[in-house]
């Protein structure tokens, strides 16, 4: 077999410790014998971020600018442990952060479904698409704790002079405070990110907030969720047959329990943050979670959800055998590969995609999975395989499809 040619190039990011290895095993035995991989490769191994003092994240973030896609390794975020382990010149930003701000994007977190692995929730038959809002609330807030009595105002002091001054609360008593904020530019890409993905994938999209309890604030995005559909999306909703739900988030979370899946949910930074773990777990697990940011320009980043299983990467150091779950880092490659496939009109590239995510799943399906699975798996006498092997078994089936 020819091996397939690209047209572009894909912008590709290592990344750390047994994810790093994960992705060295699934290049050499998963891509590069079908694939003549053309990447822009970039190393954000935390060593080589300490190298470049972090430019190497910098520059990859502008590549994905100019070629529109990504594929990334899982990465350390640095904490005092690591500035030890790795003798760090700083304590980096994480990199996802520091991508995330260059490219301006939402992040859309769905769980990869296999027969034998059943979300907890019974009526979930297909994958529920997170839409995170990455921008702002409580993530960029101002806290005090108040220790005496005292009234506290909320204040914004206009570039002209004007004031507006209201009070929040007399404390008579110890107590909390806290501010926040977020920017309508903010909130218009996140809207259109996630209008823009639902016609991509040919789904619904819900977006639930609180605007009856905080009126200017979560009702400023209800508005510019509204009015930005209205304007700029509502006839290709309707000419694709989809829609755009807003309802209140309680009234979306007791909707969601009952719902079958199928759509995109988007939320506002914290219930992004919280639902998402909480969709994840339900549907299995962290390693069956695909990712990807995608930004209002058209640029897309596909990683896998979870971290750089640093547990498994000390026990790999030790020489002693590994169960990591792969899943995750082989459908970062295959949503990277097909989006490249389908911006360059590649339809070999897709197919590819298309077969080496059959294959993965149909192995799992066979019985044949990594340990996480086997325990939670309803299939009878799961054969639990190493990181290796389980990568080999994929590479079987893939073999035979191709
Ligand atoms: P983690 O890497 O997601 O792993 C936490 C635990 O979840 C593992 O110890 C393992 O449980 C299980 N797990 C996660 N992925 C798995 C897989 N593919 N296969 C099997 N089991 C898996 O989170 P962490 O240990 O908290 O973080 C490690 C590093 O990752 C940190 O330095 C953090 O900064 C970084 N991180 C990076 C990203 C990213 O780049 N997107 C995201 C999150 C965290 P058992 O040990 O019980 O088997
Ligand atoms: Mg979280």
């Amino acid at each position: 077999m020819d091996k397939i040619q690209m047209q572009t190039p894909l912008v590709e990011m290592d990344g750390d410790e047994m994810t790093r290895i994960l992705w060295q095993i699934i290049k050499e035995e998963l891509l590069l014998p079908y694939i003549d991989l053309n990447t822009e490769y970039y190393d954000l191994g935390l060593a080589h971020r300490n190298e470049t003092d972090d430019q190497v994240t910098i520059d990859a973030a502008e590549a994905t600018k100019k070629y529109k896609v990504a594929v990334k390794c899982a990465t350390i975020t640095p904490n005092k442990a690591r500035m030890k382990e790795y003798s760090l010149k700083k304590m980096y930003k994480s990199p996802n952060g520091t991508i995330r701000a260059l490219l301006d994007g939402t992040v859309f977190r769905a769980p990869i479904v296999v027969k034998g692995i059943e979300p907890c929730v019974k009526n979930w038959k297909k994958p529920i698409t997170l839409a995170r809002h990455a921008y702002g609330d409580i993530y960029k807030n101002t806290e005090f704790y108040i220790d005496k009595p005292g009234e506290a105002k909320l204040v914004f002091t206009g570039d002209d002079g004007e004031e507006r001054i209201e009070t929040i609360q007399r404390f008579d008593k110890p107590g909390v405070l806290l501010g926040m904020h977020n920017l309508d530019a903010s909130i218009e890409s996140f809207a259109r990110s996630c209008f823009n993905y639902a016609l991509d994938i040919r789904q619904d999209v819900w977006f639930g907030c609180k605007d009856t309890i905080s009126k200017t604030y979560d009702g400023r995005f209800k508005e510019i969720f509204n009015r930005i559909y209205e304007e700029e999306f509502k006839e290709r909703f309707q000419a694709e047959n989809l829609t755009y739900f807003y309802s209140l988030i309680d009234d979306i979370v007791a909707r969601v329990m009952k719902a079958e899946g199928g759509f995109i949910w988007a939320c506002k930074n914290y219930d992004g943050d919280v639902m998402s773990d909480m969709v994840s777990s339900a549907f299995g697990s962290l390693a069956m979670m695909t990712s990807v940011l995608v930004s209002p320009h058209g640029y897309y980043e596909y990683e896998a959800a979870h971290g750089t299983v640093q547990r498994h990467y000390y026990r790999h150091l030790e020489g002693k055998e590994t169960s990591t779950n792969s899943v995750a880092t082989i459908f970062a490659w295959t949503g990277a590969l097909r989006k490249r496939g389908e911006l360059d009109e590649d339809q070999a590239l897709v197919e590819f995609a298309d077969k080496l995510e059959k294959a993965t799943t149909s192995t799992i399906e066979s019985g044949k999975m990594t340990k996480d699975l086997a325990l939670i798996t309803s299939l009878k006498n799961p054969k639990i395989l190493n990181s290796r092997d389980f990568i080999l078994a994929v590479k079987e089936k893939l073999e035979k499809l191709l």
